[in-house]
Protein backbone atom coordinates (compact mmCIF):
# COMPACT_ATOMS: atom_id res chain seq x y z
CA UNK A 1 0.00 0.00 0.00
CA UNK A 2 1.41 3.50 -1.11
CA UNK A 3 2.19 5.68 1.84
CA UNK A 4 1.04 9.49 1.54
CA UNK A 5 2.30 12.14 3.61
CA UNK A 6 0.50 12.01 7.17
CA UNK A 7 0.77 15.44 7.91
CA UNK A 8 -1.97 18.18 7.93
CA UNK A 9 -2.18 19.54 4.65
CA UNK A 10 -3.38 22.85 5.88
CA UNK A 11 0.43 22.99 7.74
CA UNK A 12 1.47 23.40 4.26
CA UNK A 13 -0.93 25.16 2.30
CA UNK A 14 -3.96 27.63 2.92
CA UNK A 15 -6.85 27.28 1.75
CA UNK A 16 -8.50 28.98 -1.42
CA UNK A 17 -11.37 29.14 -3.74
CA UNK A 18 -12.82 26.15 -5.24
CA UNK A 19 -11.93 25.80 -7.97
CA UNK A 20 -14.58 22.84 -9.47
CA UNK A 21 -15.95 19.65 -7.94
CA UNK A 22 -16.13 16.29 -9.19
CA UNK A 23 -18.11 13.10 -7.90
CA UNK A 24 -15.69 12.20 -5.18
CA UNK A 25 -14.55 15.87 -3.87
CA UNK A 26 -13.63 19.12 -4.43
CA UNK A 27 -10.61 20.74 -6.24
CA UNK A 28 -9.35 24.34 -4.50
CA UNK A 29 -7.07 26.55 -5.19
CA UNK A 30 -4.43 26.67 -2.05
CA UNK A 31 -1.59 28.45 -1.29
CA UNK A 32 1.97 27.22 -0.11
CA UNK A 33 2.46 28.73 2.61
CA UNK A 34 6.69 28.60 2.41
CA UNK A 35 6.81 29.62 -0.70
CA UNK A 36 3.42 31.80 -1.77
CA UNK A 37 3.37 29.86 -4.71
CA UNK A 38 -0.70 28.93 -5.98
CA UNK A 39 -1.65 25.09 -6.80
CA UNK A 40 -4.69 23.26 -6.96
CA UNK A 41 -5.49 20.57 -4.01
CA UNK A 42 -8.22 17.46 -5.43
CA UNK A 43 -9.56 16.68 -1.83
CA UNK A 44 -10.81 13.15 -2.32
CA UNK A 45 -13.00 11.72 0.64
CA UNK A 46 -11.89 7.52 0.86
CA UNK A 47 -14.59 5.02 1.33
CA UNK A 48 -14.91 3.96 5.57
CA UNK A 49 -16.13 0.37 4.93
CA UNK A 50 -16.29 -1.54 1.35
CA UNK A 51 -20.52 -1.03 1.42
CA UNK A 52 -20.14 2.64 1.88
CA UNK A 53 -21.60 4.82 -0.72
CA UNK A 54 -19.76 7.72 -0.31
CA UNK A 55 -16.00 8.04 -1.52
CA UNK A 56 -13.42 6.19 -3.31
CA UNK A 57 -11.56 2.55 -2.63
CA UNK A 58 -8.06 3.85 -1.68
CA UNK A 59 -6.92 1.69 -4.35
CA UNK A 60 -8.53 3.69 -6.97
CA UNK A 61 -6.66 6.95 -5.58
CA UNK A 62 -3.54 4.95 -5.41
CA UNK A 63 -3.77 3.74 -9.23
CA UNK A 64 -4.54 7.62 -10.01
CA UNK A 65 -1.81 8.82 -7.96
CA UNK A 66 0.77 5.85 -9.58
CA UNK A 67 -0.18 6.95 -13.35
CA UNK A 68 -0.08 10.69 -12.48
CA UNK A 69 3.44 10.11 -11.53
CA UNK A 70 4.07 8.20 -14.86
CA UNK A 71 2.95 11.02 -16.90
CA UNK A 72 4.97 13.50 -16.82
CA UNK A 73 4.39 15.75 -20.07
CA UNK A 74 3.92 19.39 -20.82
CA UNK A 75 0.53 18.79 -21.82
CA UNK A 76 -0.12 16.73 -18.81
CA UNK A 77 -1.27 18.18 -15.22
CA UNK A 78 1.76 17.65 -12.71
CA UNK A 79 1.41 15.81 -9.88
CA UNK A 80 3.34 17.78 -6.68
CA UNK A 81 2.30 16.21 -3.46
CA UNK A 82 -0.26 13.80 -1.88
CA UNK A 83 -1.19 14.00 1.69
CA UNK A 84 -3.38 11.39 3.58
CA UNK A 85 -5.66 12.26 6.39
CA UNK A 86 -8.36 9.96 8.15
CA UNK A 87 -11.13 10.29 5.70
CA UNK A 88 -9.02 11.85 2.65
CA UNK A 89 -6.50 12.09 0.59
CA UNK A 90 -5.42 14.78 -0.91
CA UNK A 91 -3.81 15.47 -4.28
CA UNK A 92 -1.42 18.35 -4.84
CA UNK A 93 -1.63 19.58 -8.57
CA UNK A 94 -0.35 22.25 -10.94
CA UNK A 95 -2.56 24.79 -10.79
CA UNK A 96 -4.25 24.90 -14.41
CA UNK A 97 -5.84 28.60 -14.42
CA UNK A 98 -6.96 28.86 -18.05
CA UNK A 99 -10.14 26.92 -18.15
CA UNK A 100 -11.51 24.61 -20.19
CA UNK A 101 -10.47 24.55 -24.15
CA UNK A 102 -13.73 24.01 -25.16
CA UNK A 103 -15.01 27.73 -23.40
CA UNK A 104 -12.20 29.25 -24.86
CA UNK A 105 -12.99 28.31 -28.41
CA UNK A 106 -16.89 29.53 -27.85
CA UNK A 107 -15.82 32.96 -26.31
CA UNK A 108 -13.89 33.63 -29.79
CA UNK A 109 -15.69 35.61 -32.65
CA UNK A 110 -13.75 32.56 -35.19
CA UNK A 111 -11.34 30.16 -34.85
CA UNK A 112 -9.10 28.86 -38.31
CA UNK A 113 -9.02 25.25 -38.57
CA UNK A 114 -4.94 26.14 -38.34
CA UNK A 115 -5.67 27.49 -34.93
CA UNK A 116 -7.56 24.44 -33.55
CA UNK A 117 -4.93 21.64 -35.22
CA UNK A 118 -2.27 23.57 -32.75
CA UNK A 119 -4.67 22.68 -30.06
CA UNK A 120 -5.59 19.12 -31.52
CA UNK A 121 -1.69 18.27 -32.12
CA UNK A 122 -0.96 18.82 -28.42
CA UNK A 123 -3.65 16.73 -27.13
CA UNK A 124 -2.58 13.78 -29.43
CA UNK A 125 1.01 14.40 -28.39
CA UNK A 126 -0.03 13.49 -24.77
CA UNK A 127 -2.02 10.58 -25.80
CA UNK A 128 1.15 9.23 -27.74
CA UNK A 129 3.21 9.59 -24.69
CA UNK A 130 0.54 8.28 -22.23
CA UNK A 131 -0.02 4.94 -24.73
CA UNK A 132 3.67 4.72 -25.24
CA UNK A 133 3.53 3.94 -21.91
CA UNK A 134 0.54 1.40 -21.93
CA UNK A 135 -1.50 4.00 -19.88
CA UNK A 136 -5.39 5.14 -21.26
CA UNK A 137 -7.09 8.08 -20.06
CA UNK A 138 -10.64 6.33 -20.51
CA UNK A 139 -12.21 9.68 -19.42
CA UNK A 140 -11.31 12.09 -22.07
CA UNK A 141 -14.05 14.84 -22.71
CA UNK A 142 -14.29 18.52 -22.90
CA UNK A 143 -14.15 18.98 -19.45
CA UNK A 144 -10.54 17.01 -19.17
CA UNK A 145 -8.99 19.11 -21.21
CA UNK A 146 -7.68 22.71 -19.52
CA UNK A 147 -5.59 25.40 -20.88
CA UNK A 148 -2.49 26.51 -18.50
CA UNK A 149 -3.54 30.03 -18.21
CA UNK A 150 -5.18 33.01 -19.79
CA UNK A 151 -2.51 34.14 -21.96
CA UNK A 152 -3.02 34.43 -25.92
CA UNK A 153 -1.18 31.16 -26.13
CA UNK A 154 -2.29 28.75 -23.69
CA UNK A 155 -0.96 25.15 -23.16
CA UNK A 156 -3.55 22.47 -23.29
CA UNK A 157 -3.36 20.05 -20.09
CA UNK A 158 -5.18 16.94 -19.52
CA UNK A 159 -6.57 16.60 -16.30
CA UNK A 160 -8.56 14.13 -14.23
CA UNK A 161 -6.74 10.31 -14.34
CA UNK A 162 -9.63 9.22 -12.02
CA UNK A 163 -10.46 6.22 -14.58
CA UNK A 164 -7.13 5.97 -16.23
CA UNK A 165 -5.86 2.64 -16.17
CA UNK A 166 -2.05 0.86 -16.84
CA UNK A 167 -2.78 -1.58 -19.25
CA UNK A 168 -0.61 -4.90 -19.02
CA UNK A 169 0.37 -7.17 -21.31
CA UNK A 170 -1.21 -10.41 -21.63
CA UNK A 171 -4.46 -9.02 -18.74
CA UNK A 172 -7.69 -7.96 -20.62
CA UNK A 173 -8.99 -4.89 -18.98
CA UNK A 174 -13.11 -4.33 -19.93
CA UNK A 175 -14.62 -1.33 -18.55
CA UNK A 176 -18.08 0.41 -18.78
CA UNK A 177 -17.46 3.68 -16.99
CA UNK A 178 -17.56 7.09 -18.74
CA UNK A 179 -19.56 9.37 -19.84
CA UNK A 180 -22.29 8.58 -22.93
CA UNK A 181 -21.75 11.28 -24.94
CA UNK A 182 -17.62 10.41 -25.53
CA UNK A 183 -17.53 6.38 -24.96
CA UNK A 184 -16.05 4.17 -27.33
CA UNK A 185 -18.04 1.91 -28.86
CA UNK A 186 -16.11 -1.31 -27.23
CA UNK A 187 -16.31 0.13 -23.97
CA UNK A 188 -20.45 0.05 -23.74
CA UNK A 189 -20.23 -3.56 -25.24
CA UNK A 190 -18.06 -4.81 -22.38
CA UNK A 191 -15.08 -5.71 -24.84
CA UNK A 192 -11.52 -6.37 -23.99
CA UNK A 193 -10.09 -2.03 -24.04
CA UNK A 194 -6.89 -1.03 -25.20
CA UNK A 195 -5.11 2.29 -26.06
CA UNK A 196 -7.41 3.09 -29.21
CA UNK A 197 -10.62 3.70 -26.30
CA UNK A 198 -8.83 6.99 -26.15
CA UNK A 199 -9.01 7.71 -29.69
CA UNK A 200 -12.36 7.40 -30.28
CA UNK A 201 -12.97 11.01 -30.04
CA UNK A 202 -15.14 14.32 -31.24
CA UNK A 203 -15.23 16.96 -29.43
CA UNK A 204 -19.09 17.89 -30.62
CA UNK A 205 -20.11 14.03 -29.87
CA UNK A 206 -22.01 14.01 -33.35
CA UNK A 207 -23.68 10.59 -31.37
CA UNK A 208 -25.36 13.02 -29.20
CA UNK A 209 -29.49 11.51 -28.96
CA UNK A 210 -32.13 12.77 -27.09
CA UNK A 211 -31.57 10.34 -24.76
CA UNK A 212 -28.52 8.90 -23.62
CA UNK A 213 -30.17 5.27 -24.35
CA UNK A 214 -29.99 6.71 -27.75
CA UNK A 215 -26.53 7.99 -27.66
CA UNK A 216 -24.93 4.86 -26.88
CA UNK A 217 -27.11 3.19 -30.03
CA UNK A 218 -25.87 5.81 -32.08
CA UNK A 219 -22.46 5.59 -30.99
CA UNK A 220 -22.60 0.83 -31.77
CA UNK A 221 -24.31 2.17 -35.30
CA UNK A 222 -21.71 4.71 -35.23
CA UNK A 223 -24.45 6.90 -37.10
CA UNK A 224 -23.25 10.01 -37.85
CA UNK A 225 -23.33 12.36 -40.67
CA UNK A 226 -21.14 15.43 -41.81
CA UNK A 227 -24.17 17.71 -41.78
CA UNK A 228 -23.92 20.94 -44.19
CA UNK A 229 -25.35 23.27 -41.71
CA UNK A 230 -22.19 22.45 -39.37
CA UNK A 231 -19.64 21.09 -41.68
CA UNK A 232 -20.35 23.52 -44.93
CA UNK A 233 -16.82 25.17 -44.30
CA UNK A 234 -14.80 22.58 -42.74
CA UNK A 235 -11.91 21.14 -45.23
CA UNK A 236 -11.93 17.44 -46.41
CA UNK A 237 -8.94 16.65 -44.67
CA UNK A 238 -10.48 17.81 -41.22
CA UNK A 239 -13.48 15.47 -42.30
CA UNK A 240 -10.86 12.66 -43.23
CA UNK A 241 -9.40 13.06 -39.66
CA UNK A 242 -12.77 12.42 -38.14
CA UNK A 243 -13.69 9.61 -40.15
CA UNK A 244 -10.52 7.79 -39.15
CA UNK A 245 -11.16 8.14 -35.31
CA UNK A 246 -14.66 7.42 -35.29
CA UNK A 247 -14.22 3.52 -36.21
CA UNK A 248 -16.08 0.99 -34.51
CA UNK A 249 -13.01 -1.79 -34.79
CA UNK A 250 -10.56 -0.15 -32.87
CA UNK A 251 -8.06 -2.33 -34.39
CA UNK A 252 -8.90 -0.08 -37.59
CA UNK A 253 -8.75 3.29 -35.56
CA UNK A 254 -6.37 5.51 -36.23
CA UNK A 255 -3.79 5.75 -33.44
CA UNK A 256 -2.30 8.53 -31.43
CA UNK A 257 1.15 8.18 -33.37
CA UNK A 258 -0.63 7.90 -36.99
CA UNK A 259 -3.14 10.64 -36.10
CA UNK A 260 0.21 13.06 -35.79
CA UNK A 261 1.51 11.55 -39.40
CA UNK A 262 -2.24 12.52 -40.95
CA UNK A 263 -2.09 15.40 -43.64
CA UNK A 264 -4.72 17.84 -41.87
CA UNK A 265 -2.33 17.71 -38.80
CA UNK A 266 0.74 17.22 -40.47
CA UNK A 267 0.40 18.71 -44.45
CA UNK A 268 2.87 17.10 -46.34
CA UNK A 269 2.35 19.16 -50.02
CA UNK A 270 2.04 23.34 -49.50
CA UNK A 271 -1.88 22.74 -51.29
CA UNK A 272 -2.66 20.68 -47.94
CA UNK A 273 -1.20 23.29 -46.06
CA UNK A 274 -2.95 26.13 -47.79
CA UNK A 275 -6.19 24.07 -47.41
CA UNK A 276 -6.38 24.42 -43.72
CA UNK A 277 -5.27 28.12 -43.13
CA UNK A 278 -8.44 28.61 -45.70
CA UNK A 279 -11.33 26.49 -43.72
CA UNK A 280 -12.65 27.59 -40.34
CA UNK A 281 -14.86 26.05 -37.55
CA UNK A 282 -18.33 26.78 -37.62
CA UNK A 283 -18.33 28.74 -34.31
CA UNK A 284 -22.41 29.37 -34.13
CA UNK A 285 -22.99 25.79 -33.98
CA UNK A 286 -19.59 25.42 -31.81
CA UNK A 287 -21.12 27.92 -29.34
CA UNK A 288 -24.63 26.25 -29.68
CA UNK A 289 -23.59 22.68 -28.82
CA UNK A 290 -21.09 24.18 -25.98
CA UNK A 291 -24.22 25.50 -24.51
CA UNK A 292 -25.94 22.17 -24.38
CA UNK A 293 -23.15 20.45 -22.94
CA UNK A 294 -23.20 22.85 -19.90
CA UNK A 295 -26.42 22.83 -19.45
CA UNK A 296 -26.27 19.14 -19.25
CA UNK A 297 -23.28 18.83 -16.73
CA UNK A 298 -25.86 20.82 -14.53
CA UNK A 299 -28.57 18.56 -14.72
CA UNK A 300 -26.48 15.68 -14.74
CA UNK A 301 -24.96 16.89 -10.83
CA UNK A 302 -28.71 17.35 -10.06
CA UNK A 303 -29.50 14.18 -10.97
CA UNK A 304 -26.89 12.68 -9.10
CA UNK A 305 -27.67 14.22 -5.76
CA UNK A 306 -31.54 12.96 -6.24
CA UNK A 307 -29.97 9.05 -7.23
CA UNK A 308 -27.71 9.52 -4.55
CA UNK A 309 -30.23 10.18 -2.06
CA UNK A 310 -32.55 7.97 -3.25
CA UNK A 311 -29.73 5.11 -2.70
CA UNK A 312 -29.06 6.47 0.72
CA UNK A 313 -32.55 5.91 1.58
CA UNK A 314 -32.59 2.50 0.51
CA UNK A 315 -29.39 1.77 2.38
CA UNK A 316 -30.84 2.90 5.55
CA UNK A 317 -34.19 0.64 5.29
CA UNK A 318 -33.30 -2.23 4.24
CA UNK A 319 -30.92 -5.26 5.03
CA UNK A 320 -29.75 -5.17 8.69
CA UNK A 321 -26.70 -7.54 7.58
CA UNK A 322 -23.16 -6.20 9.69
CA UNK A 323 -21.32 -5.03 6.67
CA UNK A 324 -24.04 -2.93 5.58
CA UNK A 325 -25.16 -1.70 9.01
CA UNK A 326 -21.62 0.17 8.53
CA UNK A 327 -23.04 2.68 6.10
CA UNK A 328 -24.71 4.05 8.82
CA UNK A 329 -21.25 6.07 8.81
CA UNK A 330 -21.88 7.75 6.12
CA UNK A 331 -24.62 9.65 7.41
CA UNK A 332 -22.46 11.86 9.06
CA UNK A 333 -20.57 12.93 5.94
CA UNK A 334 -23.43 13.34 3.91
CA UNK A 335 -24.53 16.00 6.78
CA UNK A 336 -21.56 18.06 7.11
CA UNK A 337 -20.39 17.97 3.27
CA UNK A 338 -22.87 18.00 0.86
CA UNK A 339 -20.43 18.76 -2.03
CA UNK A 340 -18.63 15.95 -1.51
CA UNK A 341 -21.74 13.65 -2.50
CA UNK A 342 -20.62 14.59 -6.17
CA UNK A 343 -18.45 11.99 -7.20
CA UNK A 344 -16.89 9.90 -10.21
CA UNK A 345 -18.02 6.62 -11.16
CA UNK A 346 -21.94 7.29 -10.85
CA UNK A 347 -21.31 9.41 -13.76
CA UNK A 348 -21.26 6.25 -15.31
CA UNK A 349 -24.64 6.24 -15.71
CA UNK A 350 -25.10 9.81 -15.84
P1 LIG B 1 -15.24 13.84 -12.35
O1 LIG B 1 -16.43 13.72 -11.50
O2 LIG B 1 -15.48 14.76 -13.56
O3 LIG B 1 -14.60 12.56 -12.72
P2 LIG B 1 -13.13 14.29 -10.41
O4 LIG B 1 -13.71 14.09 -9.06
O5 LIG B 1 -12.24 13.23 -10.89
O6 LIG B 1 -14.22 14.70 -11.47
P3 LIG B 1 -11.51 16.36 -11.57
O7 LIG B 1 -12.18 16.18 -12.90
O8 LIG B 1 -10.08 16.00 -11.50
O9 LIG B 1 -12.32 15.64 -10.40
O10 LIG B 1 -11.71 17.86 -11.11
C1 LIG B 1 -12.99 18.45 -11.01
C2 LIG B 1 -12.91 19.87 -11.57
O11 LIG B 1 -11.97 20.65 -10.82
C3 LIG B 1 -12.43 19.97 -13.01
O12 LIG B 1 -13.50 19.82 -13.93
C4 LIG B 1 -11.80 21.34 -13.08
O13 LIG B 1 -12.78 22.33 -13.25
C5 LIG B 1 -11.22 21.51 -11.68
N1 LIG B 1 -9.79 21.11 -11.65
C6 LIG B 1 -9.30 19.86 -11.54
N2 LIG B 1 -7.96 19.84 -11.55
C7 LIG B 1 -7.58 21.14 -11.64
C8 LIG B 1 -6.30 21.80 -11.69
N3 LIG B 1 -5.17 21.10 -11.62
N4 LIG B 1 -6.29 23.15 -11.79
C9 LIG B 1 -7.46 23.85 -11.85
N5 LIG B 1 -8.68 23.30 -11.80
C10 LIG B 1 -8.76 21.96 -11.71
Amino acid sequence: MAAFKPENVEDFYEMGEVLGSGHFGQVRQVRERSTGTLWAGKFMKIKKSPCSLLGLDRGGVEREVEILQAVQHTNIVTLRDVFESRAEVVLILELVSGGELFDFIAGKENLLESEAIEFMKQILEALRFMHSKNIVHFDLKPENVMLSDNSSHPVIKLIDFGLAQRLRQGEEYISTSGTPQYIAPEVINSEPLSTAADMCLSGLSPFQGYTDEETLRNILAITYEFDDRVFSTTSSMAKDFIQKLLVKDPRERMTADESLLHPWIKPITRTQATKRNRSSINMKNFKKFNARRKWKMSYNMVWMCNRFVRLKLLCKSSNPDPLQRDCESDAEDTETKPASLLRRRLSSSS
